[in-house]
């Protein structure tokens, strides 16, 4: 079905090899063939680029720009949504409040109390299990006899 490149083009410059790979999947998904190539073998910095043919250029450039765009905005959308999280914050008296997080960091009282309660305990947060530490953590239960 797909048409052979006959005069390949590069029409992405890609970051990283997945980068190169996801683009290259998208454009196949566009129905446009496409395959990934390093440019320069000799160069010392290593980047991959992506090549279409030249007739398939003006639509792959609209495929890559709309995956761009797409990633910018799910990157910004998924920080959005992590800074936006509520923040539960238990006081001595039992009482769980539900602040914003545009309160982190903040001193409210307890409605309940009138307790001053700390917003957002920075250790607390940011120990949740991001994927690096788990990573980290499974590496170190390997390395263990
Ligand atoms: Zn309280």
């Amino acid at each position: 079905m797909h048409m052979p490149i006959q005069d390949p083009v590069a029409v992405h410059d890609a970051a990283s090899d997945d980068d190169a790979v996801l683009i290259r999947n998208a454009l196949i998904a566009a129905g446009i063939e496409a395959y990934v190539s390093e440019s320069e073998p000799q160069a010392e910095s290593h980047q991959p680029q992506v090549w279409v043919d030249r007739s398939d250029l003006a639509r792959a450039a609209q495929v890559v720009y709309d995956y761009e765009s797409q990633a910018w905005e799910r990157r910004a959308n998924q920080q959005a949504t992590e800074n936006l999280e509520p923040i539960d914050v238990v006081c001595d008296c039992g009482q769980t409040t539900r602040f914003s997080a545009l309160q982190r960091g903040t001193v409210e009282e307890c409605p309940a109390c009138g307790a001053f309660l700390d917003v957002g305990e920075p250790d607390e947060l940011e120990d949740w299990g991001t994927p690096e530490d788990e990573e980290a953590a499974e590496k170190e239960e390997e390395d263990t006899p």
